[in-house]
């Protein structure tokens, strides 16, 4: 299960995420992190039996948790379709279309950001429904 975790500056110093772990037996993979001293937020990939118990608890301690399910979006007003992330993904994530098009298949994806790096129209963002693109 992919999620977003948003925390508070307050949180930020507490073994949140590690206390999570230990009870439900989880793993925890960290896909793409960005930390300040006034709080911040995780991509992660939770797996194992109890992970839905895992992110009640993350809840619980006052960690924003949303399912990420498109974690990147493409905004199509922008995109040109040049392709140059289709060959940057290292998942095969993204693929050109028969109308040549550029699609981003969602399953596939794991969050690591090359295409929005490397987009020369910022047409890729990362997307969460709470805070929209970033
Ligand atoms: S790199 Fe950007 S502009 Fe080019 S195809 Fe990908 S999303 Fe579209
Ligand atoms: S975020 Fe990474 S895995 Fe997802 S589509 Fe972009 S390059 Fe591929």
């Amino acid at each position: 299960m992919r999620v977003w975790l948003y925390f508070s500056k307050e949180i930020i110093k507490k073994p949140v995420i590690s206390d999570a772990i230990k009870k439900y037996d989880i793993d925890f993979n960290i896909l793409h992190a960005h930390i300040t001293s006034s709080g911040g937020k995780i991509l992660a990939e939770i797996l194992g039996k109890r992970k839905k118990e895992s992110i009640e608890y993350l809840k619980n301690r006052g960690i924003i948790v949303e399912i990420a399910k498109d974690v990147v979006r493409k905004d199509k007003e922008k995109c040109i379709d040049c392709g140059a992330c289709v060959s940057i993904c290292p998942v095969g994530a993204i693929s050109i279309k028969d109308d040549w098009t550029v699609e981003i298949d969602d399953e596939k994806c794991v969050g690591c950001g090359c295409c929005v790096i490397t987009c020369p129209m910022k047409a890729v963002n990362y997307y969460h429904k709470i805070f929209g693109t970033f």
